[in-house]
């Protein structure tokens, strides 16, 4: 099964729903950043919830999702902007890659031990103003639960929502998401039908191992209830780091330290922390990068 998501609302308006596959999006993210299962776990997870609420993005606003912990992972990072308006595209790092704890009690990734305690930040940047700034504490460290509370406190909208990732030593079997948010002027008791729903649902690493794409994943936590599918869109790796950007950012250290890294190294190289490709610039290149900023002041 391909990477997409899918958007439905329940046929009677109570709620909506956003489901996605983030398999390839996952493995690629671990490839590159030779991710411990532990690590893949914990930054999947996160990458999915970002790619499921991309879906609510419009035309050039963006959306970072970022935890702040003390755990052995330190802090991960995902973000996410529209590549095309069908397409989602997303990219992530964690602070730590090769953290493995020992497994929970009830045997599965100890996710929420590797996070620790701390916040998660949500960040979303709109085309013009002022980005929107949310920060709650983490509940459990768990991401799912994090994300949930995130919705439910600070967006005023309660939710439910189910991350998976099935990470083993040879790789990425699966993962992918689902999310429930009640609609305004919902019934009361939407909330808790929905965690009941979420309950029964088989495990969405199941589901996906099984074969379920986004529509099943979707139908499989709506249950009983009929739903009206609305939007459908593909997910992708993708960085904007540019060799433009790397140049901006050693400007940003300033005259004396660019003077320092010519005179002490033949070539400056910097690595994206969100893609890993590598940049190398050259002695001339740097000594131009302080003609620049020389020339501003
Ligand atoms: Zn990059």
């Amino acid at each position: 099964m391909s990477d997409g998501i899918v958007t439905a609302t329940a046929a009677d308006g109570s709620f909506s729903i956003v489901a996605g596959i983030t398999t390839s999006l996952v493995r690629e993210t671990q490839i590159r950043h030779e991710l411990s299962p532990t690590a893949s776990a914990a930054l999947g997870r996160l990458l999915t919830g970002a790619a499921l609420l991309g879906a609510s993005l419009k035309g050039r606003e963006r959306l970072s999702l970022q935890i702040a912990s003390d755990g052995p992972l330190r802090g991960l990072v995902a973000d996410v902007a529209l590549e095309a308006p069908d397409t989602i595209g997303a990219r992530g790092y964690s602070r730590r890659s090769h953290v493995d704890i020992p497994l929970n009690a009830r045997g599965k990734f100890d996710v929420g031990g590797a996070v620790g305690r701390g916040y998660l930040h949500v960040t979303r940047s709109f085309e013009v103003g002022q980005p929107y700034v949310g920060v709650v504490p983490l509940v459990s460290g768990e991401i799912g639960e994090d994300l949930a509370a995130y919705l439910s406190q600070s967006q005023q909208i309660p939710s439910v929502v189910a991350l998976g990732v099935l990470a083993n030593p040879s790789g990425i079997g699966a993962a992918g998401g689902v999310i429930a948010q009640v609609l305004p002027g919902a019934d009361e008791s939407t909330v808790a039908r929905l965690e009941e729903l979420a309950a029964a649902m088989p495990p969405v690493t199941a589901q996906i191992a099984a074969g379920a794409g986004p529509r099943e994943l979707a139908l499989a936590l709506a249950g009983e209830l009929p739903l009206r599918f609305i939007g459908e869109y593909r997910v992708v790796f993708a960085c904007r780091c540019s060799r433009e950007r790397v140049e901006v950012a050693l400007i940003g250290l300033g005259r004396d330290e660019l003077r320092k890294i010519v005179a002490e190294q033949p070539q400056t190289e910097a690595v994206c922390e969100f893609c890993k490709k590598r940049y190398v610039l050259s002695r001339a290149e740097v000594e131009n990068l302080i003609e620049r900023l020389e020339a501003r002041s």
